[in-house]
């Protein structure tokens, strides 16, 4: 029996994460009919936070703002949530060839070896010094990449055709000298992809468009940054954001475009705003199709693969003792560790990141060998307490199935400048929203607001 379909809209959008929800708040705010489509049973998408069996309140995906999140941080006021910095007083812990390290956090970042002071770290001259040199040729690329449109840039094919690690074995075989842009790939920003998996100038193109020297690990928020989707969902309302449905299809012709949901209904509407991982696109089924550059390219931009770990303890014993939780280098399993508590220390919290390759290699583990894992990294950083967490909290995004990983997308060697173009060009009456999408900030939550406000922007200039 067929199912009856609602009435016509201005817009629908697909996917009920921040981008999707401030586009639809956008539109609604002008007066427009919105509907939200989203296929999980909660809004959020990357964006969840949980309880843990001890009763602390953690953040699965995204937590962070940075200190040029200037939408992000409007909006969470707009919301009444409360932000507080992220805790970096005292010593980080630099890992390297089994031994634990503790050094300061450099003032300036843009001269620090990732974090830290490289004078306090117990590495050689020559090594620190290839690195710099390494960092600052990549830093004169980043320098002359036009960030909305990188394949413009002079010679950037051949960059494009250089995986990260082949450009940087060219230079120095000094893994020292490597784990910079070494770690940027895999945590650093854009994030879950390893060193041979990309070229160095979407590299470059990911810190034109959002740098890590302007710290985007700058602030958290009580109660987790989850809650900022949960609100504009409630303010949203149910009978806008509709959960449990995942688009299947969209058609379109001249007049309008038909939103198919799994539930079996079409939702017609002048647009569609379509704010999903751009992987995803691809079990959608498009009438007409996408072009073929289109298609090309997502077949070429996979989600980077990550997993979040979160230690839940009594106290914070790291602070106890003049450290500030933060731990990275080449520890055997964890990429990045960051202290994720509240300023009160309570519940103290360890956030730590499974990037890359790594991250598949560790899925492959059983559960309890994965635990183990972990805890003896956590150990090797701040001793046998690390290793007694209340709660040990695993959260692969790789399994996800409307996310496939995190934290957003990389595109393989020699894509950007084959296909580049077609990233952000819309599908006639379908517009593309999603962090991704966003000329600023993209894989960020500030990426997934602007792109969100920029798509909410183009359809109501569609829709008249
Ligand atoms: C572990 C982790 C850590 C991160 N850390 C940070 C951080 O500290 N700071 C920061 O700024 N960012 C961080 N990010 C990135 C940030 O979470 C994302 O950039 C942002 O949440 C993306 O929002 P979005 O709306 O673009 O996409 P998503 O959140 O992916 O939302 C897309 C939505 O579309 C839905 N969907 C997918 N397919 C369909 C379909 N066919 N039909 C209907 N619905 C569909 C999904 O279920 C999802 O709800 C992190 C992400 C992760 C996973």
């Amino acid at each position: 029996m067929a199912v009856p379909s609602p009435e016509p809209i201005d817009v629908v959008v697909v996917g009920a994460g921040l981008s999707g929800l401030v586009a639809a708040q956008r539109l609604r705010d002008q007066g427009l009919q919105v509907r939200v489509l989203e296929a999980r049973d909660r809004v959020g998408g990357r964006l969840v936070t949980a309880m843990t069996p001890s009763g602390a309140t953690v953040d699965l995906g995204g937590q962070w703002g940075g200190a040029s999140h200037h939408r992000l941080a409007a909006l969470v006021q707009e919301l009444g949530l409360v932000t507080f910095p992220s805790h970096y007083d005292g010593l980080g812990l630099f890992h390297w060839h089994g031994k634990a390290c503790r050094a300061p956090i450099a003032s300036d970042l843009r001269q620090s070896f990732l974090f830290f002071e490289p004078e306090a770290l117990p590495l050689e001259r020559v090594a620190i010094d290839a690195a710099r040199r390494l960092k600052q040729e990549f830093d004169g690329l980043v320098a002359q990449i036009p960030p909305l449109a990188p394949w413009t840039m002079e010679g950037a094919e051949r960059l494009d055709h250089q995986t990260i690690a082949s450009w940087m074995e060219a230079r120095s075989d000094d893994p020292i000298a490597q784990l910079p842009l070494r770690w940027l790939a895999l945590v650093g920003g854009s994030g879950g992809f390893g060193p041979a998996e990309s070229s160095i100038l979407h590299l470059a193109w990911t810190q034109a468009v959002a740098p890590q020297d302007e710290n985007p690990e700058s602030w958290l928020i009580h109660g987790g940054m989850g809650q900022v989707p949960q609100r504009l969902a409630q303010y949203l309302g149910e009978s806008i954001v509709q959960k449990r449905n995942p688009v299947v299809a969209i058609s379109q012709d001249a007049s309008a475009v038909w939103v198919h949901g799994a539930d079996g209904r079409s939702h017609q509407a002048a647009v569609a705003i379509v704010a999903i991982p751009p992987p995803l696109r691809s079990g959608i089924r498009f009438e007409p199709d996408l072009p073929p550059t289109q298609r090309a390219l997502l077949q070429r931009s996979p989600m980077g693969c990550m997993v979040k770990w979160l230690a839940v303890y009594a106290r914070p014993f790291w602070r106890e003792r003049g450290q500030n939780g933060l731990a990275l280098g080449d520890l055997p399993c964890l990429d990045l560790v960051a202290d994720s508590s509240p300023p009160s220390g309570s519940p103290a919290i360890l956030a730590g990141f499974v990037a890359g390759p790594r991250a598949i290699r560790l899925g492959q583990l059983a559960p309890a060998q994965r635990r183990a894992a972990v805890l003896a990294d956590l150990e090797a950083c701040w001793g046998p307490e690390a290793a007694r967490p209340l709660d040990l909290i695993e959260q692969d995004w790789t399994q996800e199935t409307w996310s496939t990983g995190a934290f957003t997308t990389y595109l393989s060697p020699g894509a950007w400048t084959a296909f580049g173009p077609s990233w952000r060009q819309g599908h006639g009456r379908v517009l593309w929203a999603g962090t991704e999408m966003a000329t600023l900030w993209p894989g960020y939550g500030e990426g997934a607001i602007l792109a969100g406000e920029e798509a909410a922007d183009q359809a109501l200039a569609l829709v008249g």
